[in-house]
């Protein structure tokens, strides 16, 4: 272990303990009461620091979504630390948790504001789940409110045709994927892809979760799945929603490790699609050991979670083969 490391991780913790402004949680993980990326002062942002591990220390908001590594503009955009009395180690890598994965990659804060037409979107996803979005409910579901502009200006794709018609979302890696608005089409999903960021492209719901109580993370597979569980599904609280564009739902607890977000109070629960049978389910056993639980739900009445509340009966599944 490096002796600097170790130091200066505990200077930085002692000296932000002190002002009051970084509190503990569980393990490793500290809640900083201003997040240095979005201004927030409710304690969404937290940040790991593991002074016997010599790699650097990563960071996770709730409310604004950044995350990475806690960097040298990090640290003094929080503030309280004078970097010319510390100087800041040389980290070793080889993290247990990828959570740096991202940093490269900036993924442009479009989404949508009061000045775009949201009465479509809306009305859209009233029809499927039965509730009108807010503009902030929009902004969770990271919803593009112009998505020629982002295309064009972030994408870098000059053949927007397909744009039109569709409503677009915002994916964990930069993609965008567009629904079109009805069901007049074969072609009812479309991505337009970015090479900039090589994580794989999940969808999720910014909702802040406090991490001080238990956490659920509710993995589906589709956008509109991961709405209408938000909406409808009332099994349970505090709840995180990951979808993973398919059915290998084992990509939304790796999502969930990555982030730091694990340990004894923290539930998976899998809604699988009710046409796959249990024995078609891929789910790595392994990582239930990181998990208080993992189980698997279905929707008695409809196919998926896209739908309307008069159409929720979600059930856990046994799964015979544990
Ligand atoms: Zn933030």
């Amino acid at each position: 272990m490096k002796k600097d490391v170790y130091e200066f991780k505990e200077t930085f913790k002692e000296r932000l303990l002190s002002y009051g402004v970084l509190k503990r949680t569980n393990g490793c993980w500290y809640r900083l009461k201003e997040c240095p990326k979005c201004g927030d002062k409710k304690w969404h942002c937290y940040i790991k620091i593991d002074s016997n591990d010599d790699g650097p220390m990563g960071y996770n908001c709730f409310k604004c979504n950044s995350h990475g590594t806690v960097t040298k503009e990090f640290i003094e955009s929080i503030g309280y630390i004078d970097l010319d009395d510390i100087v800041i180690p040389k980290f070793i890598g080889g993290r247990k948790l990828n959570i740096g994965e991202t940093i490269s990659t900036k993924i442009p804060d479009m989404t949508v504001s009061d000045v775009d037409n949201i009465e479509m979107v809306c009305k859209y996803i009233q029809s499927r789940v039965g509730r009108y979005p807010s503009l902030e409910e929009l902004q969770a579901f990271h919803f593009i409110g112009n998505p020629r502009k982002y295309v064009t200006d972030y994408l870098g794709i000059d053949n927007i045709e397909t744009v039109k018609n569709r409503y677009w979302f915002q994916m964990t890696n930069g993609n965008i994927i567009g629904r079109y608005k009805n069901d007049d089409t074969d072609m009812r999903w479309i991505k337009y892809k970015t090479t900039k960021c090589r994580n794989i492209g999940l969808y999720r719901i910014s909702v802040p979760v406090d991490l001080y109580q238990p956490v659920n993370i509710i993995i589906s597979e589709g956008v509109m799945d991961s709405i209408g569980l938000y909406y409808n599904y009332t099994g349970c609280e505090n709840n995180l929603y990951v979808s993973v564009m398919g059915k290998q739902y084992t990509k939304g607890i790796q999502y969930a490790i990555d982030r730091g977000i694990f340990g004894d109070s923290v539930s998976i629960r899998i809604m699988k699609d009710s046409d796959v049978p249990i024995n078609q389910m891929y789910v790595d056993w392994r990582m239930k050991a990181l998990f208080k639980r993992i189980d698997i739900y279905e929707n008695h009445v409809a196919k998926d979670y896209g739908v309307i509340p008069e159409l929720f009966d979600v059930h856990k599944v046994i799964d015979k083969r544990r």
